[in-house]
């Protein structure tokens, strides 16, 4: 009998067991991940941003998690020797519309108690040749890890402190009983006192299949990304991000300096066809119809329509995804983007079709389920880890 089990091992449910590891020597863990190795998910296809938490509303999750993970992956990554930089970012306003938007988003930031720096378009010009825009602000504290390789050390981290990692079993669901759960996983059971679903992609499943009203869909969104030939891997120093739309969750897409050296942009926000499936035109039915018989994805799209034509407008055509790249680096050319990986979101959607943007957990008695740990989850993992901490013992 274990006392807790997480499945997932993803970068939050890694930062769950770690936190838990440190809290409760002694105490017998285990971690179920179903592929065969860790982070293969959104956590090894993101941007490999370390967020400062500009964008989100404040006293949100989102926003209080994200400042507070910002310094915790720095100095994770400090104490565990990871390579990580502070290049800072610039959010570029290219229309008069933008410099307003940048206004409300610099005051957003300022009440999330983070300090930008209002850049003119000299300035900004002789600080980035390459980038050309009526304004932008400086976010100088954000940064670039690669998120595997933090994945990598916490997962040494919590095998010295005594908890187990199993890879390649795959959970098909809990079953709560008067002390303890049994975590089924093909012809094999686990018994633990307490489990921690951190299933990213496959949350919705995992909870329903365990008996819970899961009230939401997870709607996978692909977000694609191309690299620039590696000639021009030194052609900005800092992230270069658009100002986002507010009536879209995702930020647009961005020049990021990686921390191998690459330069890549991305990434777009497409609906996918497949949960877990990364080529191009992918498709999964069972995934396309858990969303396409799900009332809230009509409604969302309803609303939507043409950001997702545009979107989609984009992936087919990398001349359309190159002109949303050139508003603020106008000198790219279409041969400059190679081929480079794609990532998929969970974006949960709500049964009223809107999309779930901060951090949403359900319960059983003996399970915690992570329904949706959208971006800045990697950032945001060592405190969302001691979130759930805190909810486990809550009746302590
Ligand atoms: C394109 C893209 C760009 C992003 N950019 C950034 C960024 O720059 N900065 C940032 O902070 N965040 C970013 N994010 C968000 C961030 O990557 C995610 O929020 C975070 O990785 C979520 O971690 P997770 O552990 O919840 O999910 P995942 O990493 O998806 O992990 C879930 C794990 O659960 C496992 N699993 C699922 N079902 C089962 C089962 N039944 N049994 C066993 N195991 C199971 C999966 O195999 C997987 O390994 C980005 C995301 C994407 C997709």
């Amino acid at each position: 009998m274990y006392d807790y089990c997480i499945v997932g091992g993803g970068i939050v449910g890694l930062a769950t067991a770690l936190t838990i590891t440190r809290n409760r020597p002694g105490a017998r863990l285990l971690v179920i991940e179903k592929e065969d190795a860790l982070g293969q998910h959104q956590t090894g296809h993101n941007s490999g941003v370390i967020h400062a938490g500009i964008y989100y509303a404040p006293k949100s999750f989102k926003a209080e998690l994200c400042r507070a993970g910002e310094r915790a992956t720095k100095n994770f990554c400090e104490e565990n020797g990871i390579p990580y930089r502070t290049p800072g970012k610039l959010v570029v306003a290219t229309s008069e519309v933008e410099m307003m938007r940048l206004a409300a988003l610099e005051a957003n930031a300022a009440a999330n108690g983070i300090s930008c720096t209002r850049i003119g378009a000299e300035a900004l010009t002789e600080m980035e040749p390459a980038v050309t825009g009526f304004g932008a602000i400086l976010v100088p504290q954000s940064g670039i890890v690669d998120y595997t390789a933090i994945c990598r050390a916490m997962a040494g981290l919590i095998r010295e402190n005594g908890g187990e990692i199993a890879t390649g079993v795959a959970v098909d669901r809990f079953e709560d009983r008067a002390d303890h759960v049994r975590i089924i996983a093909g012809d094999t059971a686990f018994e633990a006192r307490q489990a921690v679903a951190c299933a990213g992609l496959q949350a919705d499943r995992l909870a329903s299949r365990s008996g819970l009203d899961a009230d939401f869909r997870i709607v996978p969104f692909r977000g694609e990304y191309y690299a620039l030939r590696p000639e021009l891997s030194g052609l900005v120093e800092r992230m270069i991000y658009p100002v986002p739309d507010p009536a879209l969750p995702f930020l647009g897409i961005h020049l990021t300096p990686m921390i191998d050296g690459s330069l890549t942009v991305g990434p777009n926000a497409v609906l996918g066809m497949a949960r877990e499936g990364y080529p191009k035109f992918s498709v999964n039915a069972a995934d396309m119809s858990s969303y396409l018989r799900f009332p809230g994805f009509w409604k969302l799209i309803a609303a939507n329509l043409a950001s997702g034509i545009g979107e989609m407008k984009d992936s087919l055509f990398r001349r359309a995804y190159l002109e949303k790249c050139r508003k603020y680096c106008p000198s790219l050319q279409l041969e400059d983007l190679r081929p480079y990986r794609a990532g998929i979101r969970a974006q949960a959607v709500s049964r009223e079709g809107k999309l779930i943007h901060d951090f949403t957990v359900l319960r059983s008695r003996r399970v915690l389920h992570v329904c949706n740990a959208p971006s800045p989850a990697a950032t945001s993992a060592l405190p969302i880890g001691g979130m759930i901490y805190d909810r486990l013992h809550a009746a302590d």
